[in-house]
């Protein structure tokens, strides 16, 4: 007997780096319209540099070493990065806040890191510091750095500034979808409008929605035909609730791998048209 073509298609995909996890699946994503991506370790390569340093209270070799610690347990690319600029201390009482940032005991303050909006969630307002803080994020993202803020026990101790190199096939990636599906795709980030659209630019996506909590994109999502593609913890929800949800292989977490229906195990974005070509075609020979 030969194997029926959607289950073929699954096959075939596979050896393009995709794991379709069902024929099913392969179904649903012959019938995408629009696509959506994330952006930090999506369209990036999740493997952000840190460009600058500001140390607002202390000196910056504590700065480092508590931001270090509070991140050692992170999956998140942006914590991975921050998890390397210090050593020396340990962390207790962990806690990922998707889509924030991190919360831990560390020397025996509590510290957090995360996104700026820490600044005024879980800052004190009265603090001098933390009137500088603003000051310094505004100046780092106008630079379209992603940032983040760290406070000890709700005081800025610092702001850190990076950068993510976009993964080379994301711009063949987006041209080849856009063609297919005959709209462009759009970016879904939390990060900074200025990121955002420094990523956005380079690969050819021109509609931007920035500062997003998890629940924010997957409310864009739900009741569209769109395929999502992701890698974070805060990426979960968007891909339940797409259409067809992509999770990015390799330095994808697991909670996003776990959500999606398809895996892009050899991390190629430009493996997604090509799951899609495959898709249609069996499915016109199905019906
Ligand atoms: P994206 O949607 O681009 O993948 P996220 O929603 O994961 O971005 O993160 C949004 C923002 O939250 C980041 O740009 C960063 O400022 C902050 N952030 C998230 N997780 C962390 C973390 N572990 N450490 C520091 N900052 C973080
Ligand atoms: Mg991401």
């Amino acid at each position: 007997a030969t194997m029926p073509p959607l289950l073929a298609a699954v096959a075939l995909a596979g050896r393009h780096g995709v794991l379709v996890k069902s024929a099913l699946m392969m179904e649903r994503l012959a019938g995408v319209d629009a696509a959506a991506f994330d952006k930090t370790g999506t369209l990036t390569t999740g493997q952000p540099e840190v460009e600058r340093i500001a140390v607002l209270d202390g000196d910056e070799a504590r700065l480092r070493r508590l931001v270090a610690a509070a991140e050692a347990r992170s999956e998140h690319p942006i914590g991975r990065a921050l998890s390397r600029i210090g050593s020396g201390e340990e962390a207790t009482d962990f806690q990922a806040m998707p889509g924030r940032g991190v919360r831990a005991i560390v020397g025996g303050s509590e510290v957090q890191v995360g996104h700026p909006v820490l600044l005024e969630v879980a800052g004190d307002a009265t603090a001098a510091s933390t009137v500088v803080a603003s000051t310094v994020v505004a100046d780092l993202e106008a630079q379209g750095l992603t940032v983040a803020v760290a406070l000890a026990d709700a005081r800025p101790i610092g702001v850190i500034g990076l950068t993510d190199r976009i993964r080379p096939d994301a711009a063949q990636a987006i041209d080849t979808l856009s063609t297919q599906l005959g709209s462009t795709p759009i970016l879904l980030t939390g990060d900074n409008p200025a990121a955002a659209r420094r990523v956005a630019e380079a690969v050819g996506i021109d509609q931007v929605a920035s500062a997003l909590l998890p629940g924010d994109k997957a409310s864009r999502l739900g009741g569209t035909r769109t395929l999502y593609c992701g890698d974070g913890i805060n990426d979960a929800p968007a891909l339940a609730a797409s259409h067809v949800g992509a999770a990015m292989g390799g330095t994808g977490s697991d909670l996003a791998l776990q959500s999606a229906d398809m895996v892009l195990v050899g991390q190629r974005l430009t493996a997604l048209p090509a799951a899609v070509d495959l898709a249609r075609k069996a499915n016109r020979v199905a019906k």
